[in-house]
């Protein structure tokens, strides 16, 4: 769908994986189209948001779908009470997730 109607996300796939230089043809260590957030205020803490949120793949569509997921990857969403009940954050994540998946 991106070749057809997103050529300018389609240009970092190639053989059929992202994301790649679109002029080098290399694997990149990020995704492209990780963006930082316009602070507030001067000393609101960094935010990241997805530059293609509504055209995002299918993976970051369903991700995370475990808790012990997001604790591998030290996902910043990830709070204490969660790391003290794993089995109720994970219920509250199965629920939050349920349209994406
Ligand atoms: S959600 Fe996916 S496409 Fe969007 S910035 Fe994160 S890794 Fe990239």
């Amino acid at each position: 769908m991106w070749e057809l109607f997103n050529p300018d996300i389609y240009a970092y796939v190639k053989d059929e994986k992202i994301w790649f230089d679109p002029q080098s043809g290399e694997k990149l260590s990020r995704c492209p189209f990780l963006e930082i957030e316009k602070p507030r205020y001067p000393t609101s803490p960094t935010r990241y948001t997805c530059g293609i949120y509504l055209d995002r793949p299918d993976d970051c569509r369903q991700y995370p779908s475990l808790i012990s997921e997001m604790i591998a990857d030290e996902c910043e969403m990830i709070e204490t009470v969660d790391l003290n009940h794993p089995k109720r954050a994970q219920d509250a994540l199965n629920t939050l997730m349920r349209d994406s998946r």
